[in-house]
């Protein structure tokens, strides 16, 4: 099995199972995202307790690529603090929207979406749920980031 086949597996995995998937109870935060070129909705619900996420889950419909990395989004910030769920967020932005470096050690399993940078229609896909995250949690001014740049609209 080739590693792009692993990678694929994990996606697929995320997609046919995605973990928190189910709104949260008494959620202090809820966002939504949308990606208009792919038709992906998300619902992002968060319940935070004293600078850590004590819960947080998504419902909405999207492809295999957004809901996998939504799915791993969820996994990877449960139970986390706000400073460390930042530097995930930035970590994995950087690795598909900004300087493509991608630090596997902050990163884990998330290097499976690494190869959407490469799609470039698809990128949105993965990273709405964190823009989104950013948003809910930090008040984003990710609005508009680069990451239409090199975008094949219609692809
Ligand atoms: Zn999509």
């Amino acid at each position: 099995m080739s590693l792009r086949d692993l990678y694929t597996d994990v996606i697929l995995d995320h997609y046919k199972r995605p973990r928190n998937k189910r709104a949260v109870e008494n959620a202090t935060h809820a966002v939504k995202g949308h990606n208009p070129l792919c038709g992906d909705k998300l619902d992002l619900y968060i319940r935070l307790e004293g600078g850590i996420i004590a819960d947080v889950g998504f419902t909405g419909q999207g492809c295999a690529i957004h809901t996998a990395s939504t799915s791993m989004l969820t996994e990877r910030v449960m139970g986390k603090p706000l400073a460390k769920v930042k530097e995930l967020i930035d970590a994995f932005l950087a690795m598909l929207v900004e300087s493509g470096e991608a630090d596997e050690e902050k990163l884990g399993e998330l290097i499976v979406l690494q190869g959407v940078r490469e799609l470039h229609a698809r990128i949105k896909c993965a990273t709405l749920s964190w823009h989104t995250l950013d948003v809910a949690l930090f008040g984003g001014g990710v609005e508009e980031r680069t990451d239409t740049e090199g975008l094949e609209v219609g692809a």
